[in-house]
């Protein structure tokens, strides 16, 4: 054999129509630790295993007998110490002197198996990570989500610390610290846009004897009785409020001296004239109106000195404060 392929960077052989080995190089015999006497004649099968062997049979043989032609098959052969060798077979099945030969070059394979290996390691390492990440990704969103009912659960609940903070719980009506932030507000805003307000306290004519006569549980029960009926009478806009004690009292936005003491009177006449059963309720007001002067602790203090007046006066009746004698 020509020295130039006996020793290639490639393997090669050539076989009869029939399998048998007619020549192989160096190269060939070095891959598969074979000396060339233990090959030449010897069917090419002999270097593959089973398996091998087979796939040669169904595919190898039936090709190239009908294409003349086999490219780029991967294929293993088994070295003399039974090891498999990948290898990357192409053949040509050709007439020689008068006789059909199959030659063929054979390229060994491990590095780019190898090569493909590690590219499948990687893909694998890939779709793990990815894996990981969507997991990850997916405990995030659960995360998130309880996040969010925790976050409207907090909100209800302090919606609700808030309501309670600013309700009395007899009567469910607003209380005086809710009261006294409103009345602030309601003077800010006299303050800055000139919007009047008038202010009522409403308190329980001889709320003691009731008390003392049918018990505290029915007192309570005027109280919540009274709160509603004061609620019910009020517009949207009034802040109506529990003060303390059997005293009420009722921001009325926008109302100057004249309609604050016809409210005021609705309120007196309305009480007194409803069934309230085996007694008789009556309430006495103070109303006041703001003024320039006026801060929160003076306005007050105005519909109180109009409530005392009311009380001295005889009970069931509205003063204001702007017609009390000064003095
Ligand atoms: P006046 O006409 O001068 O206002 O007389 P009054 O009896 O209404 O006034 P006084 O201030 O002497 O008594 C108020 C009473 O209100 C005393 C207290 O027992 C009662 N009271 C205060 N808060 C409550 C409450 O929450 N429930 C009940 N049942 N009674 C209350
Ligand atoms: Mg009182
Ligand atoms: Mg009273």
């Amino acid at each position: 054999m020509d020295i130039q392929l006996d020793k290639a960077p490639c393997g090669y052989f050539s076989i009869s129509d029939s399998g048998f080995i007619q020549s192989v190089n160096q190269t060939l015999l070095d891959m598969l630790l074979y000396d060339r006497n233990e090959l030449l004649g010897r069917p090419i099968e002999s270097t593959m295993s089973v398996t091998n062997k087979l796939f040669f049979h169904t595919y190898f043989y039936p090709y190239i007998q009908l294409y003349g032609h086999v490219d780029e098959m991967y294929f293993s052969f088994r070295t003399s110490d039974r090891q498999d060798v990948p290898v990357l077979l192409n053949g040509v099945r050709q007439e020689r002197n008068g006789e059909t030969v199959i030659d063929c070059v054979v390229l060994m394979m491990r590095k780019r198996i190898e090569h493909e290996r590690d590219i499948l390691q990687t893909k694998t390492k890939l779709q793990e990570l990815y894996q990981a990440t969507n997991e990850a990704n997916q405990k995030l969103e659960r995360l998130h989500e309880e996040y969010e009912i925790k976050q409207q659960e907090l909100e209800r609940i302090n919606l609700q610390l808030e309501t309670m903070a600013s309700t009395d719980p007899l009567t469910g009506l607003k209380n005086r610290r809710y009261f006294q932030d409103q009345l602030l507000a309601s003077l800010a805003s006299f303050r800055g846009s000139g919007i009047s307000f008038s202010l009522l306290i409403i308190d329980i004519d001889r709320f003691k004897s009731i008390n003392d006569t049918y018990g505290h549980p029915v007192g309570d029960l005027v109280l919540t009785n009274l709160a509603e009926l004061l609620q019910s009478m009020s517009r949207d806009r009034d802040i109506v409020a529990r003060y303390g004690g059997e005293e009420f009292v009722i921001i009325l936005p926008g109302n100057d001296q004249e309609e604050a003491i016809l409210t005021a009177e609705r309120y007196r006449s309305t009480t007194a004239s409803m069934d309230w059963g085996e007694y008789a309720i009556t309430v006495s007001i103070g109303v006041a109106t703001v003024t320039q002067e006026d801060t929160e602790q003076t306005i007050v203090h105005q519909a109180d000195l109009a409530l005392y007046a009311s009380k001295s006066g005889g009970r069931n009746q509205v003063t204001h404060s702007a017609n009390l004698v000064k003095g």
